[in-house]
């Protein structure tokens, strides 16, 4: 159902093919199932399986009806192989009790493969259901487009169109996309800005002839399946670490997704003591826990890029619940958001949001600070954005406490910033390595609504 509440509520797989609901809303599920019966610590717990096993469990609830118990722990088989640790996922720890959830050991070396690379074969699967193709289409600043477009490479009936601001990526991060050697991926470098390229997909989807000729369809971090697929890694986590304590976890955080998903793995009975919400300057959703007002600031430039974000699309599902439901009270305040830059809530709510979340935020300067500590205490290299979930843990944890950061990008991403900190350039995992000598491909267009429609329609398959 939407957090709207004005738009007919749908079941998973048509919820995985649109994007947001027709009211403006964001998708969320009528109930929050418990978390299914899971391995104890145990034999289970020793195989290399246990992710794959995890990730059938706890999202098979959620697509009752849509996928086959079967169908989905193929779909989750194939997903995670392209992974180079055999589990998924890994956890290293920095001390007694701070551990690191490294989620980048995915194709593009970033924690959103991990959803990605699932949700592109659910929407290939989903298709086939219905003998249909799709265009994919979206814009990025950064790591959403290369994540995006190697989940749906070589899928049959999906092609996908990524938008970026020519000459405005970073090398590594333009490279990923270029250098993607499959005939349904197509990389184009706009002249202008993110924004601009925003711009065109929203008109792309407005334009109801094209939108019905080419079937288009997105992928972006307001997608419920995203969500789904990014609860398996704190039940993981929980299991890993004995299934005894309840960890507090520590999330860097920019489009409230990874958080949120933290959250409703606690609805479901994860037992965790505390969520934290990192930020870095772009500290919207840390003032907003401490005093119960949104307030938009102009966006900042980091060292920390993918979390430079002042609208956070995935909180209004937060603020669903926290409004019990009421469609109407979310839609109030995220227009009254949307309209003045501010919105609050009644002290009652912001009790309520106080004990669900809590939040800090770390600097550029405290974030190379936090990287050259992990280094010389831990041996261990992180990348800014994993950096200021450290920092921030570090700064929040109480005596005792179980604290599991999590670690969002592989610190061969970003080198400069690693290198500056540590004095060390780290060595890419296979995924990133070799980029450099790649043939480029891509796709240059002006801003322009004609040409870059043109080109969708030229690649569709429908
Ligand atoms: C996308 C991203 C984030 C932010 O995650 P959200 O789910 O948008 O909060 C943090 N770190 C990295 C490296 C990312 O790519």
């Amino acid at each position: 159902m939407s957090t709207r509440g004005r738009s007919p509520a749908l079941g998973f797989a048509d919820v995985l093919l649109s994007g947001p609901a027709p009211d403006g809303g964001l998708y969320v599920p009528e109930q929050t199932p418990p978390l299914p019966p899971l391995p104890g610590p145990g034999p289970a717990d020793a195989s290399a399986g246990l992710y794959r096993e995890l990730a059938a469990r706890v999202m098979a609830p959620f697509m009752a009806g849509a996928v086959t118990a079967d169908r989905l722990a193929a779909m989750v088989g194939e997903a995670y192989d392209a992974f180079d640790e055999p589990d998924v996922c890994k956890l290293t720890a920095l001390d007694d009790d701070h551990h690191l959830l490294e989620l980048y050991h995915g194709p593009t070396g970033a924690f959103k493969d991990v959803a990605l690379q699932l949700v592109g074969r659910l929407f290939d699967h989903e298709l086939g259901a219905r003998d249909r193709q799709a265009v994919i289409v979206g814009a990025t600043s950064g790591d959403t487009g290369s994540a995006a477009m190697e989940a749906v490479r070589d899928r049959d009936r999906i092609d996908i169109v990524m938008l970026h601001p020519h000459g405005r990526t970073s090398e590594i991060q333009r490279r990923q996309m270029t250098t993607l050697d499959a005939p349904n991926v197509w990389a184009v470098a706009i002249d202008g800005t993110f924004d601009d390229c925003q711009d065109l997909v929203k008109a792309m989807f407005a334009d109801e002839a094209l939108r019905a000729e080419a079937n288009l369809a997105a992928v972006n971090s307001i997608n419920w399946a995203r969500v789904m697929a990014q609860v398996v890694y704190y039940v993981w986590a929980w299991a890993r670490l004995g299934g005894q304590r309840a960890p507090t976890f520590c999330v860097p955080t920019g489009n409230f997704g990874n958080v949120y998903a933290g959250h409703v793995a606690r609805r479901m009975g994860l037992p965790t003591d505390r969520l934290i919400a990192a930020s870095n300057a772009n500290d919207i959703i840390s003032r907003f826990i401490e005093t119960g007002e949104l307030a938009a600031e102009p966006v900042a430039a980091t060292l920390s890029p993918s979390m430079d974000i002042q609208i956070s699309s995935n909180l209004e599902r937060l603020l669903f619940e926290l409004f019990d439901g009421d469609g109407a009270a979310t839609a109030e305040l995220v227009s009254q958001f949307r309209r003045r830059g501010r919105a609050a809530l009644d002290p009652d709510r912001h009790r309520r949001l106080t004990s669900a979340l809590d939040g800090d935020r770390l600097g550029d300067s405290e974030t190379l600070e936090a990287m050259r500590r992990v280094w010389e205490s831990s041996g261990v290299l992180v990348d800014p954005h994993t950096a200021v979930g450290v920092g921030v843990a570090e700064r929040r944890r109480r005596p005792g406490e179980l604290v599991v950061t999590l670690a969002t990008a592989h610190p061969a991403k970003f080198p400069d910033a690693v290198a500056a900190a540590t004095g060390v350039v780290p060595e890419p995992p296979p995924a990133l390595a070799g980029l450099a000598d790649r043939p480029e491909r891509c796709v240059r267009l002006p801003n322009d609504l004609a040409a870059v429609a043109e080109l969708v329609r030229s690649v569709s398959r429908q």
